[in-house]
């Protein structure tokens, strides 16, 4: 069991940071406490954790060091990104193409710059709840700055075919760039950016046991990006402020340890996928609407006749946490299920349940048994 009384099954909104990342923040606060912009040794120091970082992430990433930038986190990385696009191409066009299940941190950006003027188009699954590559092509146009489609969505798990987007879109217009909200597949789907026709991407490091306030931005060299903040001149002055370095040491430590034992991960998360499918399978009232095209890491499941947050809230007495959709939605009805063809009943009774890499075979048998005791003991919706 991940704990002795807590069975967390919510890590896709986030993951109790890593032991290697603790040291790493707890050293840089109190020992490489310098900043990274003095001239003295203490700013060196400081430096070479912002230099270190960089070149663990890059080569995991195969990009360049130049092309890697911290921010707060995805939320701001994604923000940056379409703004920072928006302007400094605006001359260029006015057509940015979203998937219609993206992260609010970018449906929310997306909305604003629509209210300023650009015009925004949104990608629909068709009804097999797939999201098909010709259909960001059609809507491509000689105006289209940019596409931003999502690696992974993090209420269902859904894994959109970035690359075959990025490629296909660049063959109808090469100018076009192409983002994507890496979150919640960092380090868990086999990335490399060199030739990869992604021109920025975005990645948090709570999602993959590292602190909760840092992310970073790819930007590919030769891309412009108007930036959000004016002050210092830090990180090539597209991301000014003093560097955070402690959590940029904390970031790197987990990017580290996530990625050396990846590969064991993924394996885990089949088996345990299988496991919880199999679990799940006799239970008439279960429908899990997660597939192949999904990571293993992420179950989408409706209870029937129980709301989400009820069950949620019942599975909580006995230690278990999981997500009526995403963390960030905090209840609101799911317009990511909604794109997704899901009906109203089975959206208000939607859990997500995230898997971690302490997660075992009984934390899911734990799971289960309460669910099979929630279904049979709580009042039922009508
Ligand atoms: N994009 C996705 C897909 C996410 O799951 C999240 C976190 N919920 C974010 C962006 C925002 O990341 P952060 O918490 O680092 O701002």
């Amino acid at each position: 069991m991940s704990d002795t009384a807590e069975i967390y099954l919510d890590n896709s909104a986030t993951t109790k940071v890593c032991p290697a990342a603790v040291k790493a923040v707890v050293e840089a606060m109190t020992q490489n406490y310098g900043n990274a912009a003095s001239l003295h040794r203490k700013g060196y120091e400081a430096e070479q954790i912002l230099i270190q970082a960089k070149k663990i992430i890059s080569s995991i990433l195969r990009c360049e060091q130049q092309e890697l930038y911290f921010t707060s986190g995805a939320t701001e990385s994604n923000n940056l990104s379409l703004f920072g696009i928006a302007q400094a191409y605006r001359k260029k066009g006015n057509r940015i193409v979203i998937s219609a299940i993206e992260h609010p941190s970018i449906m929310e950006a997306a909305k604003v710059l629509e209210q300023q003027g650009w015009e925004i188009v949104r990608v629909f699954p068709r009804q097999d709840r797939n999201f098909y590559v010709e259909d960001f092509v059609d809507v491509v146009n000689e105006k289209t700055i940019l596409v931003s489609a999502m690696m992974v969505n993090n209420e269902t798990g859904l894994i959109l075919p970035i690359l075959e987007i990025a490629k296909a879109v660049k063959q109808k217009y090469p100018t076009v760039l192409f983002h994507t909200d890496a979150v919640q597949g960092f380090l868990k789907l086999p990335i490399k950016l060199k030739n990869s026709g992604i021109d920025l991407l975005s990645a948090s490091a709570h999602k993959i046991y590292g602190p909760k306030g840092i992310g970073l931005l790819y930007l590919k060299k030769g891309v412009r990006l108007t930036p959000l903040f004016y002050g210092g001149g830090q990180q090539n002055h597209l991301r000014v402020g003093t560097d955070s370095t402690a959590l940029i040491a904390g970031f790197a430590a987990a990017v580290k340890e996530y990625h050396d034992k990846a590969q064991m991960y993924i394996k885990h998360y089949q088996q345990l996928n299988e496991y919880l499918n199999g679990l799940i399978e006799p239970i008439s009232e279960i429908t899990v609407h997660t597939s192949k095209q999904h990571v293993p890491y992420i179950v989408n499941l409706s209870i029937d006749r129980i709301r989400s947050e009820i069950m949620l809230h019942y599975l909580e007495q006995f230690g278990i946490f999981v997500s009526s959709g995403s963390a960030c939605s905090k209840g609101a009805h799911s317009y990511v299920l909604g794109a997704l063809g899901l009906s109203d009943a089975q959206i208000d009774t939607a859990l997500r349940i995230s898997f971690g890499t302490q997660t075992t075979c009984q934390d899911l048998e734990q799971l289960v048994k309460h669910l099979k005791g929630g279904i049979s003991s709580l009042a039922k919706m009508k």
